[in-house]
């Protein structure tokens, strides 16, 4: 069964579930599980792989362009430029180096990791040129709060904004009280980050009590529930194979207004503004 897509702005189908790379390649010994999680993700549809040239400085990057050998047409590949190399130039020299790791003639999604001291205008102008050159396909943000957003698709070229990837999960729902109201409004989706929160969530109690209730686990559980709002892309990370069967297996978990109600309880909404957190 192929996984549930959302679509870009532009149309393109996306899976709502994709694979984080985040320290990936900083342990020689885990290089093989991690090449083998990737692959395993691939095979059961979770096509959307995010990387970053911070990620291992580089190092994540040329892990995954290793394990696309010959593959490179299944994934849909997310990467991110660090703000310090968020000039004009500097974004498409990163760009030009991403592509060389990867092993690739393009970058699906292209992001500004986090909003540095460089404009947003030159860095925007960067992925314009990047995209008119078939170098990137989309390009898109990353721990963008509404303010910066607003900034953002104030700009002519600003509103081909593809994404916002952000902290979400039950221990992160500040975003819930303007933020993912702002994306849904503006067609914008949302890659939620982290969550699972590291794993640190995973030994709550009310997780626990609902993955009970539905045979499945507290990984799941999460999941399920950051997948429940439509638009919405979960990109957990693991570097162990059959986590991948696992958390796949979120997509077959239903929430009912029981559970929902109950994960409110122990994780309330947010009732007023709150700062875009970050990890
Ligand atoms: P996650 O919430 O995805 O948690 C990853 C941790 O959870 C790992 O230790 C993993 O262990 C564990 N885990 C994963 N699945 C399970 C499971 N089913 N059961 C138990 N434990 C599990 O955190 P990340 O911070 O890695 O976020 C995901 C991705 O998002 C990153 O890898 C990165 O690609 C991206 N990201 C982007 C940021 C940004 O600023 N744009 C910031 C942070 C992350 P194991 O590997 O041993 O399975």
């Amino acid at each position: 069964m192929s996984i549930p897509t959302t679509s870009l702005p532009d149309g393109t189908p996306v899976p709502v579930l994709g694979a984080g790379t985040w320290h990936y390649a900083e342990d020689p010994t885990r290089r093989r599980d991690e090449i083998a999680t990737l692959h395993a993700a691939l095979d059961t549809g979770i096509t959307l792989i995010d990387t970053a040239e911070m990620y291992a400085d580089g190092g994540s990057q040329e892990l995954v362009g290793e394990a696309l050998a010959g593959r490179r047409d299944e994934a849909f590949v997310v990467d991110k430029v660090l703000p310090s190399n968020a000039s004009r130039r500097g974004t498409v020299e990163a760009a030009e180096r991403a592509l060389q790791r990867l092993r690739t003639d393009r970058i699906d999604l292209y992001l500004l990791h986090w909003r540095g001291r460089h404009p947003l205008a030159e860095t925007v102008t960067a992925f314009e040129e990047l995209r008119a050159a078939g170098k990137i396909r989309a390009w898109g943000v990353s721990n963008l709060d509404t303010d910066d957003l607003e900034e953002l698709v104030g700009l002519e070229a600003g509103r081909a904004v593809a994404t916002d990837q952000i902290l979400y999960n039950p221990t992160r729902r500040g975003p819930e009280y303007d933020l993912l109201p702002w994306c849904a409004e503006h067609g914008v989706p949302v890659m939620a980050y982290s969550p699972v929160e590291q794993g640190r969530l995973l030994h709550e109690a009310a997780l626990r009590a609902v993955a009970d209730r539905h045979d499945a686990t507290p990984a799941q559980v999460a999941l399920a529930w950051v997948l429940r709002r439509p638009g919405t892309i979960a990109i957990p990370k693991t570097s162990t194979p059959q986590r991948i069967t696992e958390n796949r297996g979120a997509l077959d978990v239903r929430l009912t207004d029981e559970d929902l109600a109950e994960l409110d309880r122990a994780f309330p909404p947010p009732t007023r503004k709150r700062a875009l957190e970050l990890l």
